[in-house]
């Protein structure tokens, strides 16, 4: 018997947690796994479980791969007209809308996301699946080509069954990152949500299914990454890959994708930069930054996580910013007063104390001291955020450490700050903050990232490319026209006159 404090959930949250198994959901059906294997799915607030979910076998995964085959060739998704698909990509986005509560809810207790915080990931979802919805009727299908003696013209049509694999940070934001492109341009889609958080994409399969999307188009299957992942990835029936989580992962998929050629796309870690110069509101600034490092428990991949101040201003933001920081509120992620959840599981919080303890070894000056979070009748997996200085040689300031922790060093000049934020082997994103608007445009441009931003951290718009380079991905073009051009494939027509 639980001594915790009882949550309030809503109804319709405890009776999807109250089926005995969740399973896979491919065909538009539950898909029971043989391997009679289950993965529990834990609260990382309060430590209680959630949920049993059946793990796939490896040839249950090709089965699913199969289904997503056969409903790209058998029904009329991929030829339907754009502006039916996407008439039916927007009651997916209705129905997803009408039941955010009940998704927010469910999202943040498996991933330990602040509530608010979880709703705003899934109104993200469904404002991502409408924009490309929208942009895949304006699409040109057929281009004539102007070309001398010949009759010549090139058309686009969708590839067929597509994979996605997730991590557990924004579970249901990214995949409606991933998917509303593929589905806009008319492909089939099967989804891998990582094992620590796949509840939200099961909820959204049995949606998808209610508001008439075909069945076999939206496939979740369930399982450990080294099982379920890695057949995913080695399957010869997907047309594209599409993964997002650590170098060391995507580094196994793009190599078995390279083996059967099959086109990937990977969103990797970063370890961002943030470059302070003297001419900005201190205080402005550092109420900003203390919010990023703090949102989400720093589990961002594109987070500011090395905080490049200029020296004129530097003792002030680093007091002003361990004040805010020592204040922030950590609880139980369904409390409406947390500021700051738990990180998701326990490995995830060893991680985090163990760069902490690395970092200081090797020499970096400890600015606020982070450590073990004790929530009153919670026993999750909280920690405080942390702020430290020093070389930026050292492995805290070179590693993504993927908590609430900055790394904060001095600089002087223009150029060595660009330099200081380039010393880096990611790529993912950084941003330049000065009241002077040429110069941080100039320093926008010399970072070598997927994306900078001025005066602001992690600003996703639709429309506005998105991704990593270096160790941070390759592909790149998330949230934009240029990522639904991947999900078609051209073949030129030509004929000698
Ligand atoms: P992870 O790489 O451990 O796992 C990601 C997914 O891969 C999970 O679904 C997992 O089950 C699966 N997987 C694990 N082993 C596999 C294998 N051998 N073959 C195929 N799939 C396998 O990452 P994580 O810990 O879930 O997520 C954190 C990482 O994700 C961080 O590095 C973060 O920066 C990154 N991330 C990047 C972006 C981006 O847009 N660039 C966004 C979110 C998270």
């Amino acid at each position: 018997m639980s001594t915790l404090p009882k949550l309030t959930l809503l109804p319709e949250v405890e009776k999807f947690l109250s089926r005995e198994r969740l399973t896979s959901f491919v065909g538009g059906q539950p898909l029971a796994s043989s391997s009679n294997n289950c993965i529990a799915t834990y609260d990382p607030g309060s430590g209680e479980k959630l949920a049993d979910v059946e793990e796939l076998t490896p040839q249950e995964v090709d089965q699913a791969v199969q289904i997503a085959d056969e409903a790209f060739k058998n029904t009329t998704w991929a030829t339907m007209p754009a502006n039916e698909r996407a008439a039916l990509l927007h009651r997916l986005a209705d129905a997803i809308e009408s039941h955010k509560s009940i998704i927010g809810q469910i999202e943040s207790l498996d991933a330990g996301k602040v509530e608010a915080q979880a709703q705003g990931d899934v109104q993200n979802c469904s404002d991502t699946l409408r924009y490309f919805a929208d942009l895949a009727q304006h699409m040109n299908h057929r281009t004539t080509l102007a070309v001398k003696g010949h009759e010549a013209w090139t058309f686009r049509k969708p590839w067929g069954a597509c994979a996605f694999i997730f991590p557990w940070n924004f579970p249901f934001l990214l995949i409606g990152w991933g998917i509303s492109p593929a589905l806009a341009a008319g492909n089939t889609v099967v989804i891998k949500p990582a094992e620590d958080t796949p509840l939200s994409a099961i909820y959204l399969a049995e949606l998808a299914k209610e508001v008439g999307i075909p069945d076999g188009v939206i496939n979740v299957i369930t399982g450990r990454g080294a099982t379920v992942g890695a057949a995913l990835s080695n399957n010869k029936v997907i047309k594209r890959m599409s993964f997002t989580g650590s170098p060391e992962v995507g580094r196994l998929v793009g190599e078995a994708c390279g083996r059967n050629l099959v086109p990937v796309k990977l969103e990797l870690g970063g370890k961002g930069a943030a470059v302070i110069f003297d001419d900005v509101d201190v205080a402005d600034t550092a109420e900003k930054l203390a919010a990023a490092i703090t949102f989400h428990t720093g589990q961002v991949c594109c987070d500011a996580t090395r905080w490049l101040v200029h020296q004129d201003i530097y003792d002030d933001f680093v007091n002003r910013c361990v004040s805010l920081l020592s204040e922030v509120k950590i609880g139980h992620q369904l409390d409406d007063s947390t500021q700051m959840g738990p990180v998701v599981n326990a490995k995830q919080r060893e991680r985090v104390l163990g760069y902490l303890e690395k970092g200081v070894a090797e020499g970096a000056e400890c600015l606020l001291t982070g450590g073990p979070a004790n929530v009153a009748g919670f026993p999750g997996n909280f920690v405080k955020p942390a702020l430290l200085a020093g070389s930026l040689d050292n492995t805290a300031a070179q590693e993504e450490i993927f908590g609430p922790v900055a790394y904060l060093a001095p600089f002087k000049t223009e150029q060595e700050a660009i330099e200081m934020a380039n010393y880096t082997t990611y790529g993912l994103a950084n941003s330049v903050w000065s009241a002077d608007l040429a110069r941080a445009a100039r320093v926008a441009e010399s970072m070598v990232a997927g994306n900078s931003w001025i005066n602001a951290h992690n600003v996703f718009a639709q429309g506005v490319p998105y991704g990593g380079i270096n160790q941070s991905g390759l592909g790149g073009g998330v949230l934009s026209v240029e990522t639904l051009l991947d999900y078609y494939r051209s073949t030129s027509v030509v004929r000698p006159l």
